[in-house]
């Protein structure tokens, strides 16, 4: 299937374009592992280089000194079984009417299935599987100047799409008029820079100026950046996962900081979940900072009684013999020394389908853990995501069709509770109606009724 969680940055206007958008591709490497690439403009002519795997496989010094201009979008895109093919490479570049234009983008269309049957009735020929093909093939059919080209397209599109487009000589920078994934604009010396997070500017010492608004379109060219509102009177709905699970920590997006959003989770889910016990431990990476407000609320002591191994890497061979666990076990590992004897809370971000959570619990039981209380910073997840991120199918989230206690029962810990939705809303940033909360409620905020055509549209054949 092909599903969308990418992050996206853009350089317009400085000399070392493409070496910050190589740097800032490795500052959102967390949302996307499966290919990255970058293409670059000196005005005159497009050049690109893309490939599979993570932004350290994909580029070396000579490919970088290939790529030649001022201004770069990058892109790096979310890892999905069954998809990874080198078609879907993003950032997408095509040739038409003696121009370059090429698409990063982060989001899913949710009336993808729809357009595409109508263009390819109309005789569009599409290259790719990716919805994120759509708005080059409407840019392209779309009378007037770029500007108004784009912006008619964009306003056929249902559904999330943060994105950079560019052609030989303009750049632009667009954000879905509900906002659901983030888009940060900065200035690195005198020059204007577009990322999906701000960790992305961190790393390069770019200013973070403000987010990219929910419907704007931001045009850049020889004489500034110029706005546009787009749409007008639609509703925020910012992806509350980005602060949950997906963004990274140090990352400032949807109003806040990432990192006190779930320290704060903690705090609620300590709050409204209280248990007698000996140590706090998180599951490392992405329940790290609940754990801290889970311990500091409670005063529980916060142990990390998990050590991760960060060197997996993408391509990791299975032994012909099975080993039981093998896939969860080599990433995290717990310290028996800790653990034994020991009353223990651990704090997870979210359940999705229970299966590494389970794994994970039985090597604490196996380590002599007295009692585990496993705490979830987050309501149960009970909906797929039609907005990108990469959410299985009902059928397959575990909380969809059971009770709490059934799924305690299933991941074999002693309690387990989670944060409530309050709980959850009461630490965002901003007031709750500007967020999007369809996986744990089911309410989407743009009519899915494509969603039929949608999974059409993913199984046709790559
Ligand atoms: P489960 O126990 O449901 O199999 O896995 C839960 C773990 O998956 C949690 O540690 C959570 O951080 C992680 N997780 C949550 N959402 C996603 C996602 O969209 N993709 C991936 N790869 N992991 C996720
Ligand atoms: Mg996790």
């Amino acid at each position: 299937m092909i599903r969308h969680c990418c992050g996206i940055f853009g350089v317009f206007g400085h000399r070392n374009a493409v070496e910050l958008t190589y740097l800032g591709l490795y500052a959102l490497q967390h949302r996307g592992q499966e290919s990255a690439g970058i293409i670059a403009s000196d005005g005159k002519r497009v050049t690109q280089w893309r490939g599979m795997g993570l932004v350290s496989e994909v580029f070396t010094r000579e490919s970088l000194q290939k790529l030649k201009g001022d201004f770069a979008i990058g892109h790096v895109r979310y890892s999905t079984t069954g998809s990874s093919t080198s078609k879907n490479i993003q950032p997408f570049l095509v040739e038409y009417a003696g121009t370059s234009l090429a698409v990063a983008h982060n989001g899913n269309i949710v009336n993808a299935g729809l357009l595409r049957q109508k263009l390819e009735a109309s005789g569009s020929i599409f290259q790719t599987t990716m919805d994120s093909e759509l708005l080059i093939h409407l840019i392209a059919k779309s009378q007037g100047n770029f500007k108004e080209k784009v912006i008619r397209s964009l306003k056929q599109l249902q559904g999330a799409y943060s994105v950079l487009v560019m052609t030989e000589k303009q750049f632009l920078a667009g954000r879905d008029p509900h906002g659901f994934r983030p888009l940060w604009l900065g200035r690195i010396d005198g020059a204007f820079v577009v990322a999906s997070e701000t960790c992305a500017f961190d790393l390069i010492q770019a200013k973070p100026l403000r987010e990219i608004l929910p419907g704007e379109v931001v045009f850049f060219d020889a004489r500034g950046c110029h706005s546009y509102q787009a749409f007008s009177g639609r509703k925020h709905s910012f992806c509350i996962f980005e602060h949950i699970y997906f963004a990274r920590p140090d990352s400032n997006i949807f109003g806040g900081s990432v990192a006190r959003v779930r320290e704060k989770l903690g705090i609620n889910l300590a709050r409204e979940h209280p248990v007698p016990a000996d140590m706090v431990i998180p599951v490392p990476d992405s329940g790290t900072y609940a754990a801290l407000g889970y311990a500091r609320h409670s005063g529980i002591p916060f142990e990390m009684a998990f050590v991760r191994n960060h060197y997996i890497g993408r391509t990791f061979i299975h032994p012909a013999e099975e080993i039981r666990g093998l896939e969860v076990k080599i990433k995290l590992n717990p310290v028996a020394e800790l653990i034994q004897g020991k009353r223990i809370v651990v704090v997870e971000d979210s359940i999705v389908r229970g299966t590494t959570s389970s794994l994970r619990m039985k090597t604490l039981k196996n380590c002599g853990a007295r009692e585990i209380h496993m705490r979830v910073s987050c309501p149960p997840l009970c909906h797929p995501c039609f907005y990108g991120i990469d959410f299985p199918t009902e059928t397959e989230l575990v909380a969809s069709t059971r009770t709490v206690e059934q799924i305690r029962k299933r991941i074999g810990v002693d309690t387990l509770a989670y944060l409530s939705p309050e709980g959850m809303l009461e630490a965002m940033p901003l007031p709750s109606e500007k967020f999007c909360t369809a996986c744990f409620t089911g309410k989407y905020p743009v009519p899915v009724r494509d969603r039929i055509s949608k999974l059409q549209f993913e199984n046709q054949p790559e």
